[in-house]
């Protein structure tokens, strides 16, 4: 088998559940059960069963992921990896090591389950707060720096401002 290659990282602006990659990450909360924002789309989409499979899961701490199928959500879509960012405190806490490793910990379980392409939304940056520029520039350097054998790695934009700090980093 090849070694781990260089991923294409991409930008897109739109809703995560919508992306036709393999794998989407959910930025979930410790309980795995469902809750606001991006993760309360992906379980709409998903359907009840995957609260039931997140809860056998949890508790998942802040920095880690597990994995779950994607039940209802169209193919190519067969994995939602879950992972659970800081809560910003002001950045003196750990916040930036915590999402480093949410990073890093999906594309690992991408690369384990052997998918080819992966799409993260904006870990941290709603309703936990973590500044969005600063997160972006957590997102797209270890992105870059994680070794994988995931092909394409998609960072989806649910905004114009979000996008824009992709775009600045990956051009
Ligand atoms: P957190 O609790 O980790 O801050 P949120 O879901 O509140 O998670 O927000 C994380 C990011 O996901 C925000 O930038 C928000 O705008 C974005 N977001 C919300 N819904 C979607 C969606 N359907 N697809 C992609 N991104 C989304």
């Amino acid at each position: 088998m090849p070694g781990p290659g260089k991923p294409r990282i991409e930008a897109v602006r739109g809703d995560i559940t919508r992306e036709q990659v393999e794998a989407i990450v959910n930025a979930a909360n410790s309980a795995l059960r469902g809750g606001g924002g991006v993760d309360g789309a992906i379980h709409r989409a998903a359907g009840p069963r995957l609260a039931e499979a997140g809860a056998a899961l949890a508790p998942c701490q802040p920095g880690d992921a597990k994995a779950t199928p994607a039940f209802d959500l169209d193919p190519p879509v067969r994995h939602v990896i879950h992972t659970v960012g800081p809560v910003w405190h002001g950045g003196g806490q750990g916040e930036p090591g915590i999402l480093e490793s949410c990073y890093r910990r999906c594309l690992e379980i991408g690369t384990a389950l052997g998918v080819k392409s992966i799409a993260f939304p904006a870990i941290s940056t709603g309703v936990y707060g973590y500044p969005p520029a600063l997160a972006a520039d957590v997102a797209v350097q270890t992105l870059r720096a994680t070794p994988t054998r995931v092909e394409v790695i998609r960072l989806v934009a649910f905004d114009d401002f979000t996008y824009q700090l992709y775009l600045d980093r990956l051009t």
